[in-house]
């Protein structure tokens, strides 16, 4: 199957900036569609090439070889042996930028987020809020997504409303730090509808939708006062699943911390004498009843994470990690 220009450009994209179609590649395209993203400015029509690769076993040690005119036809000139002289054709020669920024702006557009998305650094955008009320983000290349500080600056855009991250495939550890970090990850070409009878920049929507098939890490069940962790069942005490159940109820909701003062009264009430700071005792316990015959304790004991300013914690898993029970 040929590919379809808009998968073609949103591939080439993942160069970053800049991102070149060539005029050969452009040539098979040819056509209203690609005429509009000329007129939209998606598509920047280069200079006519004045260089072009040296051959492919050459010894005349150019970085490049000139294109001259030849008898009305222009050539890339190979100066050692002019039997491996490359006549070109106009296409060719063509060549196109593709402007990331007015990419993007077709993208959202076309999928109904009418305001003009907003960069959040080089090759990421916040499209705004998708229909699941999660924020949405567009990388055009997996590298982007990884620039130092670009998790915490994407998850303070968002607010209080969890992330997803709509990016080129990424490598398995990439996609586990994403994971970790409470963000949701969806292929660029798993929710760009390119293919198909109408190709074009849409994002289907309802592909954005969390995977139904994995099972939850974090499973409670309310009555029977169980609780397992990736498949592991977990003891805990009363107060231990109190707490558990508490933080998870607010990590359904959002991925804020819960203040101490918050946890305590919940733990044992308002009213209490104002005893110092308690709560990381119950948090302690609680941290030591997960990492318990976990194959990663360390990892399980950070899901009970602690945060500065304000003091508190909370459960570090995305809502569609954890399944609360009845
Ligand atoms: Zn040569």
């Amino acid at each position: 199957m040929t590919e379809t220009l808009s998968r073609l450009l949103l591939r080439l994209s993942e160069a970053g900036d800049p991102a070149i179609l060539w005029g050969r590649q452009a040539a098979r395209h040819a056509g209203h569609d690609f005429e509009r993203l000329l007129d939209r400015g998606v598509l920047i029509e280069q200079a006519p090439a004045t260089e072009w690769d040296v051959c492919s076993a050459c010894d005349c040690g150019l970085d490049s070889r000139p294109v001259q005119q030849v008898n009305g036809r222009d050539v890339a000139v190979c100066p050692m042996d002019r039997r491996s002289d490359f006549v070109l054709s106009d296409d060719e020669l063509r060549s196109f930028r593709i402007c990331l920024p007015a990419l993007v702006r077709e993208i959202a557009a076309a999928s109904g987020f009418g305001d003009e998305p907003s960069p959040v650094a080089a090759c990421v955008w916040h499209l705004g809020q998708a229909l699941n009320q999660r924020a949405l983000f567009l990388a055009l290349s997996a590298d982007a997504v990884f620039q130092p500080g670009m998790i915490g600056l994407m998850l303070s855009v968002a607010r209080s409303s969890a992330v997803t991250v709509i990016a080129p495939a990424m490598t398995a550890g990439d996609l586990a730090r994403l994971v970790d970090a409470g963000l949701h990850f969806i292929g660029v070409s798993d929710c760009i509808s390119c293919d198909g009878d109408a190709p074009g920049f849409a994002i289907d929507q309802a592909k954005l939708q969390l995977r139904p098939s994995s099972a939850p890490r974090l499973v409670i069940r309310r009555t029977a006062r169980t609780v397992s962790l990736d498949g592991m069942p977990k003891t805990l005490s009363d107060q231990e699943f109190q707490l558990l159940v508490f933080l998870s109820e607010h990590a359904l909701k959002s991925p804020a911390i819960v203040e101490n003062r918050v946890i305590e009264a919940h733990i044992w009430g308002a009213n209490i004498h104002k005893i110092a700071s308690q709560v990381r005792e119950p948090v302690r316990a609680l941290r030591d009843a997960l990492a318990l015959g976990s194959r990663d304790a360390t990892a399980a004991r950070a899901l009970i994470e602690n945060r500065r300013s304000p003091n508190g914690y909370r459960l570090a898993l995305p809502p569609e990690e954890i399944q609360l029970i009845e």
